[in-house]
Protein backbone atom coordinates (compact mmCIF):
# COMPACT_ATOMS: atom_id res chain seq x y z
CA UNK A 1 0.00 0.00 0.00
CA UNK A 2 1.78 3.44 -1.15
CA UNK A 3 1.28 6.30 1.67
CA UNK A 4 -1.21 9.18 0.95
CA UNK A 5 1.44 11.84 0.81
CA UNK A 6 2.15 14.47 -1.78
CA UNK A 7 4.79 13.60 -4.37
CA UNK A 8 6.68 17.26 -3.80
CA UNK A 9 9.95 17.06 -5.93
CA UNK A 10 13.20 17.96 -3.94
CA UNK A 11 14.56 20.01 -6.73
CA UNK A 12 17.58 22.67 -6.72
CA UNK A 13 15.12 25.47 -7.01
CA UNK A 14 12.75 24.36 -4.11
CA UNK A 15 15.87 25.16 -2.13
CA UNK A 16 16.44 28.76 -3.22
CA UNK A 17 12.19 29.44 -3.21
CA UNK A 18 12.52 28.31 0.56
CA UNK A 19 15.65 30.45 1.03
CA UNK A 20 13.52 33.40 -0.75
CA UNK A 21 10.25 32.91 1.31
CA UNK A 22 11.69 31.78 4.39
CA UNK A 23 15.20 34.70 4.93
CA UNK A 24 14.55 36.97 1.83
CA UNK A 25 17.09 39.71 3.91
CA UNK A 26 19.83 36.76 4.38
CA UNK A 27 22.98 38.26 2.39
CA UNK A 28 25.49 36.47 0.25
CA UNK A 29 28.59 38.35 0.31
CA UNK A 30 31.22 38.03 -2.43
CA UNK A 31 34.77 39.45 -2.49
CA UNK A 32 35.45 39.57 -5.80
CA UNK A 33 38.38 38.69 -7.92
CA UNK A 34 39.38 42.49 -8.17
CA UNK A 35 38.97 42.51 -4.46
CA UNK A 36 35.89 44.68 -4.11
CA UNK A 37 33.33 43.93 -2.27
CA UNK A 38 29.54 42.94 -3.41
CA UNK A 39 26.78 42.35 -1.25
CA UNK A 40 23.03 41.07 -1.19
CA UNK A 41 20.27 39.47 -0.06
CA UNK A 42 18.61 36.19 -1.24
CA UNK A 43 16.01 38.08 -2.97
CA UNK A 44 18.45 39.09 -5.24
CA UNK A 45 19.82 35.78 -5.70
CA UNK A 46 16.37 34.23 -6.27
CA UNK A 47 15.49 37.15 -8.90
CA UNK A 48 18.15 37.09 -10.87
CA UNK A 49 18.89 33.62 -10.72
CA UNK A 50 15.18 33.36 -12.29
CA UNK A 51 16.49 36.39 -15.31
CA UNK A 52 19.47 33.92 -15.91
CA UNK A 53 17.06 31.00 -16.32
CA UNK A 54 14.87 33.00 -18.60
CA UNK A 55 17.73 34.37 -20.67
CA UNK A 56 18.99 30.87 -20.97
CA UNK A 57 15.74 29.96 -22.72
CA UNK A 58 15.11 32.82 -24.70
CA UNK A 59 18.99 33.79 -26.12
CA UNK A 60 19.97 30.29 -26.64
CA UNK A 61 16.73 28.28 -26.70
CA UNK A 62 18.20 26.00 -23.56
CA UNK A 63 16.26 22.42 -22.74
CA UNK A 64 16.27 20.32 -20.22
CA UNK A 65 18.96 17.91 -20.33
CA UNK A 66 21.45 20.41 -21.60
CA UNK A 67 25.02 21.28 -20.24
CA UNK A 68 25.91 24.40 -19.31
CA UNK A 69 29.93 24.95 -18.18
CA UNK A 70 31.15 27.33 -15.46
CA UNK A 71 34.77 28.07 -15.33
CA UNK A 72 34.92 30.53 -12.02
CA UNK A 73 36.19 31.57 -9.27
CA UNK A 74 33.42 31.63 -6.04
CA UNK A 75 30.72 34.57 -6.06
CA UNK A 76 27.70 35.79 -6.19
CA UNK A 77 27.28 34.49 -9.88
CA UNK A 78 28.74 31.22 -9.53
CA UNK A 79 25.95 30.44 -7.13
CA UNK A 80 23.12 32.11 -9.81
CA UNK A 81 24.81 29.98 -12.17
CA UNK A 82 24.08 26.78 -9.34
CA UNK A 83 20.42 27.73 -9.30
CA UNK A 84 19.47 29.51 -12.64
CA UNK A 85 21.06 26.32 -14.47
CA UNK A 86 19.37 23.60 -12.65
CA UNK A 87 16.27 26.34 -13.01
CA UNK A 88 16.20 25.83 -16.49
CA UNK A 89 16.37 22.48 -16.19
CA UNK A 90 19.78 22.27 -17.55
CA UNK A 91 23.31 20.70 -16.25
CA UNK A 92 25.28 22.88 -14.47
CA UNK A 93 28.86 21.11 -15.15
CA UNK A 94 31.36 23.12 -13.13
CA UNK A 95 34.72 23.00 -14.68
CA UNK A 96 37.88 22.72 -12.70
CA UNK A 97 40.18 25.51 -13.37
CA UNK A 98 43.22 23.98 -12.23
CA UNK A 99 43.55 21.23 -14.88
CA UNK A 100 45.47 21.43 -17.64
CA UNK A 101 44.38 22.21 -21.27
CA UNK A 102 44.12 18.92 -22.68
CA UNK A 103 42.02 17.52 -19.95
CA UNK A 104 40.03 20.56 -20.08
CA UNK A 105 39.41 20.14 -23.94
CA UNK A 106 38.19 16.29 -22.80
CA UNK A 107 36.09 17.28 -20.41
CA UNK A 108 34.47 20.14 -22.19
CA UNK A 109 33.73 18.18 -25.01
CA UNK A 110 32.78 14.88 -23.38
CA UNK A 111 30.19 16.91 -21.48
CA UNK A 112 29.30 18.56 -25.00
CA UNK A 113 28.64 22.14 -23.05
CA UNK A 114 26.95 24.78 -24.94
CA UNK A 115 27.54 27.77 -23.32
CA UNK A 116 30.78 28.45 -20.96
CA UNK A 117 30.55 31.38 -17.62
CA UNK A 118 33.93 32.37 -17.49
CA UNK A 119 35.83 34.79 -15.27
CA UNK A 120 37.53 37.36 -17.18
CA UNK A 121 40.96 36.35 -15.08
CA UNK A 122 40.07 32.47 -16.37
CA UNK A 123 39.76 33.75 -19.58
CA UNK A 124 43.61 33.61 -21.12
CA UNK A 125 43.52 29.62 -20.47
CA UNK A 126 40.27 29.19 -22.58
CA UNK A 127 41.74 31.46 -25.51
CA UNK A 128 44.00 28.77 -26.36
CA UNK A 129 41.53 25.44 -26.58
CA UNK A 130 37.94 27.48 -27.80
CA UNK A 131 38.93 26.25 -31.43
CA UNK A 132 38.69 22.70 -29.78
CA UNK A 133 35.56 23.36 -28.44
CA UNK A 134 32.92 22.41 -31.05
CA UNK A 135 29.89 22.23 -28.91
CA UNK A 136 30.41 25.42 -26.66
CA UNK A 137 28.34 28.55 -28.88
CA UNK A 138 29.15 31.32 -26.41
CA UNK A 139 31.26 32.37 -23.82
CA UNK A 140 29.64 34.44 -21.29
CA UNK A 141 32.25 36.30 -19.39
CA UNK A 142 31.73 37.13 -15.61
CA UNK A 143 33.18 40.21 -13.58
CA UNK A 144 35.20 41.65 -17.05
CA UNK A 145 36.13 45.41 -16.72
CA UNK A 146 34.93 47.76 -19.26
CA UNK A 147 36.50 47.61 -22.61
CA UNK A 148 37.71 43.95 -21.73
CA UNK A 149 39.55 42.41 -24.83
CA UNK A 150 39.40 38.49 -25.33
CA UNK A 151 39.67 36.23 -28.49
CA UNK A 152 37.38 34.04 -27.50
CA UNK A 153 34.64 33.99 -30.12
CA UNK A 154 30.67 34.97 -29.14
CA UNK A 155 31.44 36.23 -25.86
CA UNK A 156 28.75 38.34 -24.23
CA UNK A 157 29.08 40.58 -20.79
CA UNK A 158 27.20 38.37 -18.04
CA UNK A 159 25.36 41.61 -16.48
CA UNK A 160 24.25 42.29 -20.16
CA UNK A 161 23.32 39.01 -20.79
CA UNK A 162 20.47 39.19 -18.03
CA UNK A 163 19.72 42.55 -18.29
CA UNK A 164 16.45 42.37 -19.73
CA UNK A 165 14.98 39.19 -18.51
CA UNK A 166 11.99 39.36 -16.31
CA UNK A 167 12.79 37.98 -12.93
CA UNK A 168 9.37 36.46 -12.14
CA UNK A 169 8.97 33.31 -14.78
CA UNK A 170 7.98 29.45 -13.13
CA UNK A 171 10.66 27.44 -13.04
CA UNK A 172 11.15 24.51 -15.56
CA UNK A 173 9.26 21.43 -14.29
CA UNK A 174 11.86 18.86 -13.56
CA UNK A 175 11.44 15.36 -12.24
CA UNK A 176 13.50 15.16 -8.61
CA UNK A 177 15.56 11.94 -10.51
CA UNK A 178 17.03 14.22 -13.36
CA UNK A 179 20.43 15.52 -13.64
CA UNK A 180 21.30 18.84 -12.37
CA UNK A 181 24.68 19.18 -12.21
CA UNK A 182 27.92 17.55 -13.04
CA UNK A 183 31.78 17.45 -11.91
CA UNK A 184 34.35 15.68 -13.30
CA UNK A 185 36.92 13.85 -11.38
CA UNK A 186 40.40 12.64 -12.45
CA UNK A 187 41.09 8.90 -13.17
CA UNK A 188 44.53 6.71 -13.19
CA UNK A 189 44.42 6.70 -16.96
CA UNK A 190 44.66 10.38 -17.21
CA UNK A 191 41.01 10.42 -18.78
CA UNK A 192 38.36 12.41 -16.38
CA UNK A 193 35.35 10.96 -15.67
CA UNK A 194 32.34 12.49 -14.99
CA UNK A 195 30.02 12.47 -11.99
CA UNK A 196 26.54 13.33 -13.09
CA UNK A 197 23.85 14.62 -9.68
CA UNK A 198 20.33 14.96 -9.84
CA UNK A 199 18.47 17.31 -7.67
CA UNK A 200 17.12 14.35 -5.54
CA UNK A 201 20.15 13.87 -4.48
CA UNK A 202 22.08 17.20 -4.13
CA UNK A 203 18.75 17.93 -1.94
CA UNK A 204 19.25 15.30 0.39
CA UNK A 205 22.83 15.86 0.81
CA UNK A 206 22.15 19.43 1.59
CA UNK A 207 19.60 18.56 4.00
CA UNK A 208 21.58 15.98 6.03
CA UNK A 209 24.99 18.36 5.55
CA UNK A 210 22.36 21.02 7.97
CA UNK A 211 22.09 18.32 10.91
CA UNK A 212 23.83 18.87 13.83
CA UNK A 213 25.56 16.15 13.92
CA UNK A 214 26.79 17.14 10.82
CA UNK A 215 28.21 20.82 9.42
CA UNK A 216 25.25 21.96 11.86
CA UNK A 217 24.75 24.70 9.28
CA UNK A 218 21.83 27.31 10.80
CA UNK A 219 19.97 30.55 10.40
CA UNK A 220 22.18 31.70 13.15
CA UNK A 221 25.69 31.19 10.67
CA UNK A 222 28.39 33.06 8.58
CA UNK A 223 29.64 30.75 6.72
CA UNK A 224 33.09 31.21 4.73
CA UNK A 225 32.90 29.21 1.90
CA UNK A 226 37.09 27.69 1.22
CA UNK A 227 36.04 25.21 -1.05
CA UNK A 228 36.13 26.37 -4.55
CA UNK A 229 32.20 26.13 -6.17
CA UNK A 230 34.24 24.09 -9.23
CA UNK A 231 35.43 21.35 -6.98
CA UNK A 232 32.17 18.71 -5.97
CA UNK A 233 29.68 21.68 -5.99
CA UNK A 234 31.69 23.39 -2.58
CA UNK A 235 30.72 20.52 -0.96
CA UNK A 236 27.05 21.37 -0.79
CA UNK A 237 27.28 24.20 1.58
CA UNK A 238 25.83 26.50 -0.45
CA UNK A 239 22.65 24.31 -0.89
CA UNK A 240 22.95 23.88 2.34
CA UNK A 241 23.36 27.61 3.62
CA UNK A 242 20.23 28.82 1.61
CA UNK A 243 18.01 25.88 2.99
CA UNK A 244 19.18 27.27 6.34
CA UNK A 245 19.08 30.71 6.10
CA UNK A 246 22.71 30.82 7.11
CA UNK A 247 24.85 34.24 5.57
CA UNK A 248 27.43 32.90 2.47
CA UNK A 249 30.74 34.66 2.12
CA UNK A 250 32.61 33.79 -1.28
CA UNK A 251 35.92 34.70 -1.25
CA UNK A 252 36.47 33.73 -4.86
CA UNK A 253 40.21 33.33 -5.87
CA UNK A 254 41.25 34.59 -2.35
CA UNK A 255 41.92 31.34 -0.70
CA UNK A 256 45.83 32.38 0.38
CA UNK A 257 46.01 32.71 4.68
CA UNK A 258 45.78 36.49 4.77
CA UNK A 259 42.66 37.49 2.48
CA UNK A 260 41.08 34.73 4.10
CA UNK A 261 41.87 35.48 7.51
CA UNK A 262 41.29 39.20 6.84
CA UNK A 263 37.78 38.30 5.60
CA UNK A 264 36.90 35.70 8.57
CA UNK A 265 37.10 38.60 10.75
CA UNK A 266 35.53 41.70 9.08
CA UNK A 267 32.86 39.35 7.35
CA UNK A 268 32.84 37.53 11.35
CA UNK A 269 32.96 34.01 9.71
CA UNK A 270 32.13 31.58 12.42
CA UNK A 271 31.65 28.39 9.99
CA UNK A 272 34.41 27.50 6.99
CA UNK A 273 35.18 24.55 4.90
CA UNK A 274 38.51 24.12 3.17
CA UNK A 275 41.01 21.30 2.32
CA UNK A 276 44.05 20.56 4.61
CA UNK A 277 46.37 23.06 2.96
CA UNK A 278 44.41 26.00 3.56
CA UNK A 279 44.22 24.96 6.87
CA UNK A 280 47.73 24.59 7.64
CA UNK A 281 48.77 27.87 6.12
CA UNK A 282 45.80 29.69 8.32
CA UNK A 283 47.20 28.07 11.14
CA UNK A 284 50.73 29.23 10.53
CA UNK A 285 49.62 32.97 9.91
CA UNK A 286 47.48 32.80 12.93
CA UNK A 287 50.43 32.06 14.79
CA UNK A 288 52.44 34.42 13.72
CA UNK A 289 49.77 37.26 14.19
CA UNK A 290 49.85 36.02 17.72
CA UNK A 291 46.27 36.54 19.64
CA UNK A 292 43.49 37.89 18.13
CA UNK A 293 40.33 39.27 20.25
CA UNK A 294 37.32 37.77 19.84
CA UNK A 295 38.22 35.70 16.75
CA UNK A 296 34.67 34.87 15.01
CA UNK A 297 35.43 31.46 13.66
CA UNK A 298 34.52 28.75 16.36
CA UNK A 299 34.37 25.49 13.58
CA UNK A 300 35.45 24.20 10.11
CA UNK A 301 34.80 21.38 7.75
CA UNK A 302 37.92 19.96 6.80
CA UNK A 303 38.48 17.13 4.30
CA UNK A 304 39.65 16.17 0.82
CA UNK A 305 42.60 14.62 2.04
CA UNK A 306 43.92 13.67 5.77
CA UNK A 307 43.47 15.78 8.41
CA UNK A 308 45.99 14.89 10.96
CA UNK A 309 45.62 14.55 14.91
CA UNK A 310 48.37 17.68 15.04
CA UNK A 311 46.13 20.30 12.94
CA UNK A 312 43.02 19.12 14.68
CA UNK A 313 44.87 19.58 18.16
CA UNK A 314 46.84 23.01 17.01
CA UNK A 315 43.79 24.54 16.34
CA UNK A 316 41.63 23.30 19.23
CA UNK A 317 44.76 24.26 21.98
CA UNK A 318 45.70 27.70 20.14
CA UNK A 319 42.72 28.86 19.05
CA UNK A 320 39.33 26.87 20.44
CA UNK A 321 38.72 26.33 16.94
CA UNK A 322 37.07 23.30 16.50
CA UNK A 323 38.07 21.40 13.30
CA UNK A 324 35.87 18.69 12.14
CA UNK A 325 37.41 15.94 9.84
CA UNK A 326 34.78 14.84 6.92
CA UNK A 327 35.76 12.28 4.44
CA UNK A 328 34.52 11.70 0.44
CA UNK A 329 34.89 11.94 -3.32
CA UNK A 330 33.47 13.43 -5.76
CA UNK A 331 31.39 10.48 -6.66
CA UNK A 332 29.81 10.75 -3.32
CA UNK A 333 28.58 14.39 -3.26
CA UNK A 334 30.93 14.69 -1.48
CA UNK A 335 30.31 13.58 2.31
CA UNK A 336 30.50 10.03 3.41
CA UNK A 337 32.10 9.80 6.45
CA UNK A 338 32.40 12.92 9.33
CA UNK A 339 33.93 12.46 13.02
CA UNK A 340 32.46 14.01 15.53
CA UNK A 341 32.69 12.87 19.55
CA UNK A 342 29.92 10.66 21.39
CA UNK A 343 28.54 11.58 24.80
CA UNK A 344 30.66 7.82 25.39
CA UNK A 345 33.51 10.20 25.07
CA UNK A 346 32.93 12.41 27.79
CA UNK A 347 35.28 10.54 29.86
CA UNK A 348 38.62 10.50 27.42
CA UNK A 349 41.48 12.64 27.62
CA UNK A 350 41.80 15.40 25.56
CA UNK A 351 44.90 13.69 23.91
CA UNK A 352 42.14 9.99 23.29
CA UNK A 353 39.29 12.90 21.96
CA UNK A 354 41.74 14.22 19.10
CA UNK A 355 42.51 10.82 17.87
CA UNK A 356 39.00 10.13 17.82
CA UNK A 357 38.36 13.26 16.18
CA UNK A 358 41.29 12.66 13.34
CA UNK A 359 39.39 9.35 12.18
CA UNK A 360 37.90 9.75 8.72
CA UNK A 361 34.26 9.31 11.08
CA UNK A 362 30.86 7.55 11.11
CA UNK A 363 28.82 7.83 8.10
CA UNK A 364 26.54 10.08 7.94
CA UNK A 365 22.73 9.36 7.25
CA UNK A 366 21.38 7.86 3.72
CA UNK A 367 24.76 6.50 3.57
CA UNK A 368 26.29 3.10 4.44
CA UNK A 369 30.36 1.83 4.31
CA UNK A 370 32.06 -1.29 4.54
CA UNK A 371 35.08 -3.03 4.19
CA UNK A 372 36.06 -5.71 1.57
CA UNK A 373 39.00 -7.92 2.33
CA UNK A 374 41.31 -9.18 -0.10
CA UNK A 375 39.00 -12.15 -0.22
CA UNK A 376 36.26 -10.45 -1.22
CA UNK A 377 34.45 -10.57 2.46
CA UNK A 378 33.23 -8.19 4.16
CA UNK A 379 35.47 -7.22 7.44
CA UNK A 380 34.38 -6.92 10.84
CA UNK A 381 33.86 -3.65 12.36
CA UNK A 382 36.93 -4.20 14.66
CA UNK A 383 39.23 -1.79 14.07
CA UNK A 384 42.43 -3.56 12.82
CA UNK A 385 40.80 -5.28 9.64
CA UNK A 386 42.15 -3.82 6.59
CA UNK A 387 40.22 -3.70 3.10
CA UNK A 388 38.82 -1.51 0.23
CA UNK A 389 36.09 1.14 1.32
CA UNK A 390 33.07 0.43 -0.28
CA UNK A 391 30.00 2.46 -0.26
CA UNK A 392 26.12 2.97 -0.98
CA UNK A 393 23.55 5.70 -0.50
CA UNK A 394 20.94 8.08 -1.54
CA UNK A 395 23.98 10.43 -3.10
CA UNK A 396 26.35 8.36 -4.11
CA UNK A 397 27.06 7.63 -7.98
CA UNK A 398 25.35 4.35 -9.91
CA UNK A 399 27.28 4.91 -12.80
CA UNK A 400 29.97 7.34 -14.50
CA UNK A 401 28.61 9.87 -17.32
CA UNK A 402 28.85 8.11 -20.95
CA UNK A 403 31.31 5.56 -19.57
CA UNK A 404 30.69 2.02 -18.33
CA UNK A 405 32.96 1.20 -15.74
CA UNK A 406 32.30 -2.13 -14.07
CA UNK A 407 35.37 -2.17 -12.05
CA UNK A 408 34.14 0.53 -10.00
CA UNK A 409 31.47 -1.69 -8.78
CA UNK A 410 30.27 -4.30 -6.82
CA UNK A 411 28.53 -7.01 -8.06
CA UNK A 412 25.93 -6.18 -5.29
CA UNK A 413 26.07 -2.26 -6.76
CA UNK A 414 28.30 -0.75 -4.12
CA UNK A 415 30.31 1.87 -5.47
CA UNK A 416 33.98 0.66 -4.71
CA UNK A 417 36.10 4.00 -3.48
CA UNK A 418 39.80 3.00 -3.34
CA UNK A 419 40.48 4.34 -0.63
CA UNK A 420 41.67 1.28 1.80
CA UNK A 421 41.14 1.20 5.59
CA UNK A 422 39.68 0.19 8.85
CA UNK A 423 35.96 0.71 10.84
CA UNK A 424 36.35 0.01 14.60
CA UNK A 425 33.34 -1.30 16.63
CA UNK A 426 31.84 2.46 17.11
CA UNK A 427 31.67 2.49 13.37
CA UNK A 428 34.68 5.05 12.74
CA UNK A 429 36.25 4.50 9.83
CA UNK A 430 40.08 5.44 9.13
CA UNK A 431 42.00 5.71 5.98
CA UNK A 432 44.97 3.71 6.09
CA UNK A 433 46.25 3.33 2.69
CA UNK A 434 44.74 4.05 -1.38
CA UNK A 435 44.58 1.19 -4.35
CA UNK A 436 44.12 4.18 -6.41
CA UNK A 437 47.21 5.44 -8.11
CA UNK A 438 46.56 9.00 -7.86
CA UNK A 439 48.49 11.36 -5.77
CA UNK A 440 46.62 14.05 -3.87
CA UNK A 441 48.34 17.70 -3.72
CA UNK A 442 46.50 20.61 -2.25
CA UNK A 443 43.27 18.88 -2.59
CA UNK A 444 43.77 18.30 -6.48
CA UNK A 445 44.60 15.31 -8.09
CA UNK A 446 47.91 14.14 -10.16
CA UNK A 447 47.40 10.81 -11.87
CA UNK A 448 50.83 8.81 -11.64
CA UNK A 449 50.33 6.84 -14.38
CA UNK A 450 49.60 9.48 -16.61
CA UNK A 451 53.11 11.15 -14.84
CA UNK A 452 55.23 7.79 -15.46
CA UNK A 453 53.67 7.39 -19.66
CA UNK A 454 54.68 10.43 -20.20
CA UNK A 455 58.32 10.61 -18.62
CA UNK A 456 59.09 7.71 -20.26
CA UNK A 457 58.35 9.24 -23.81
CA UNK A 458 61.04 10.91 -23.08
CA UNK A 459 63.72 10.25 -25.17
CA UNK A 460 66.51 9.80 -22.26
CA UNK A 461 64.68 7.76 -19.75
CA UNK A 462 64.09 4.29 -19.89
CA UNK A 463 61.76 3.42 -17.54
CA UNK A 464 60.22 5.99 -14.67
CA UNK A 465 57.58 5.56 -11.84
CA UNK A 466 55.68 8.17 -9.83
CA UNK A 467 55.00 7.82 -6.19
CA UNK A 468 53.45 9.91 -3.36
CA UNK A 469 55.37 11.95 -1.07
CA UNK A 470 54.33 13.23 2.08
CA UNK A 471 54.78 17.24 2.27
CA UNK A 472 54.11 19.11 4.74
CA UNK A 473 51.93 22.09 3.08
CA UNK A 474 50.25 20.14 -0.09
CA UNK A 475 49.70 16.67 1.90
CA UNK A 476 51.53 14.93 -0.99
CA UNK A 477 53.79 15.75 -3.90
CA UNK A 478 54.68 13.24 -6.48
CA UNK A 479 58.78 11.84 -6.84
CA UNK A 480 59.89 10.52 -10.33
CA UNK A 481 61.44 7.33 -9.98
CA UNK A 482 63.54 7.59 -13.07
CA UNK A 483 66.17 5.01 -15.41
CA UNK A 484 68.10 6.69 -17.65
CA UNK A 485 68.85 4.89 -20.95
CA UNK A 486 72.66 5.72 -20.29
CA UNK A 487 73.59 6.58 -16.90
CA UNK A 488 76.37 8.88 -18.40
CA UNK A 489 73.71 10.97 -19.14
CA UNK A 490 72.04 13.95 -17.14
CA UNK A 491 68.45 14.93 -17.14
CA UNK A 492 67.49 18.10 -15.08
CA UNK A 493 64.20 18.74 -13.36
CA UNK A 494 63.98 21.62 -15.94
CA UNK A 495 64.64 19.76 -19.13
CA UNK A 496 62.13 17.02 -18.26
CA UNK A 497 58.97 19.45 -16.61
CA UNK A 498 59.22 21.94 -20.20
CA UNK A 499 58.80 18.17 -21.68
CA UNK A 500 56.19 17.15 -19.97
CA UNK A 501 54.34 21.10 -19.39
CA UNK A 502 51.67 20.94 -22.48
CA UNK A 503 50.00 17.86 -20.69
CA UNK A 504 50.18 18.59 -17.20
CA UNK A 505 49.35 21.47 -15.27
CA UNK A 506 51.80 23.11 -13.31
CA UNK A 507 50.74 20.99 -10.20
CA UNK A 508 51.23 18.12 -11.63
CA UNK A 509 54.61 18.36 -12.36
CA UNK A 510 57.13 16.20 -10.29
CA UNK A 511 58.84 17.69 -6.89
CA UNK A 512 61.63 15.50 -6.90
CA UNK A 513 63.43 13.02 -9.47
CA UNK A 514 65.31 10.25 -8.07
CA UNK A 515 67.80 8.19 -10.32
CA UNK A 516 68.12 4.69 -10.01
CA UNK A 517 69.65 1.46 -11.74
CA UNK A 518 66.95 -0.51 -11.95
CA UNK A 519 62.74 -0.08 -10.36
CA UNK A 520 61.50 -2.40 -7.76
CA UNK A 521 58.87 -4.46 -9.21
CA UNK A 522 56.41 -7.09 -7.75
CA UNK A 523 56.32 -10.54 -8.83
CA UNK A 524 54.19 -9.98 -11.57
CA UNK A 525 56.89 -7.46 -12.62
CA UNK A 526 54.40 -4.17 -11.53
CA UNK A 527 56.16 -0.88 -10.43
CA UNK A 528 56.34 -2.01 -6.64
CA UNK A 529 55.33 1.33 -5.42
CA UNK A 530 55.00 0.10 -1.93
CA UNK A 531 58.74 -1.09 -1.41
CA UNK A 532 59.58 2.78 -2.97
CA UNK A 533 57.44 4.10 -0.63
CA UNK A 534 59.74 2.32 1.71
CA UNK A 535 63.00 3.06 0.46
CA UNK A 536 62.10 6.63 0.58
CA UNK A 537 60.94 6.54 3.80
CA UNK A 538 64.59 4.84 4.62
CA UNK A 539 66.21 7.71 2.42
CA UNK A 540 67.32 5.28 -0.13
CA UNK A 541 65.44 7.37 -2.56
P1 LIG B 1 37.24 15.71 -2.82
O1 LIG B 1 36.65 16.93 -3.37
O2 LIG B 1 36.57 15.22 -1.55
O3 LIG B 1 38.70 15.83 -2.67
P2 LIG B 1 37.85 13.77 -4.84
O4 LIG B 1 36.93 12.88 -5.55
O5 LIG B 1 38.71 14.69 -5.59
O6 LIG B 1 36.92 14.57 -3.87
O7 LIG B 1 38.77 12.93 -3.87
C1 LIG B 1 38.29 11.89 -3.08
C2 LIG B 1 39.43 11.16 -2.44
O8 LIG B 1 40.19 12.05 -1.61
C3 LIG B 1 39.02 10.04 -1.52
O9 LIG B 1 38.73 8.85 -2.21
C4 LIG B 1 40.26 9.91 -0.64
O10 LIG B 1 41.30 9.19 -1.29
C5 LIG B 1 40.69 11.34 -0.50
N1 LIG B 1 40.10 11.93 0.72
C6 LIG B 1 39.01 12.70 0.79
N2 LIG B 1 38.77 13.06 2.07
C7 LIG B 1 39.73 12.48 2.83
C8 LIG B 1 40.03 12.46 4.22
N3 LIG B 1 39.32 13.12 5.11
N4 LIG B 1 41.09 11.72 4.61
C9 LIG B 1 41.85 11.04 3.72
N5 LIG B 1 41.63 11.04 2.40
C10 LIG B 1 40.58 11.75 1.95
Amino acid sequence: MQGLMMNYPLTITSILDHGYRVFPKKEVISILPDKSRHVYTYTDLYKRSKKLMYALQLKFNVQPGDMIGTFAWNHFQHLELYYGIPGAGAVCHTINIRLSASQTEFIVNNAEDRIIFIDATLVPFFEKIAALLPTVEAFILLNAPKGFVTSLPNTIDYEDFIADAPDNNDWVKVDENDACAMCYTSGTTGLPKGVLYSHRSTWLHAVVLCLPNYACLTSQDRILVGVPQFHVMAWGVPFGAVLSGAVLILPSSHLQPEPFIKMIIEERANKANGVPTIWQGIYAALKKMGPIDSFPLKTFLVGGATAGPTMIENFQRDFGIEAIHAWGMTETSPVGTLSRLQPEHDSLSDAEKIKIRALQGQEVPCVEIRIIKEDGTIAERDGKTVGEIEIKGAWVINSYYKTISHENFSEDGWFKTGDVGIINKDGYMQITDRTKDLIKSGGEWISSVALEVAIMAHPKVKEASVIAIPDEVWTERPLAVIVLKDENEKLSMEELNSFLLPTFAKYQLPEKLSFIQEIPKTSVGKFDKKEMRKLYAEGKL
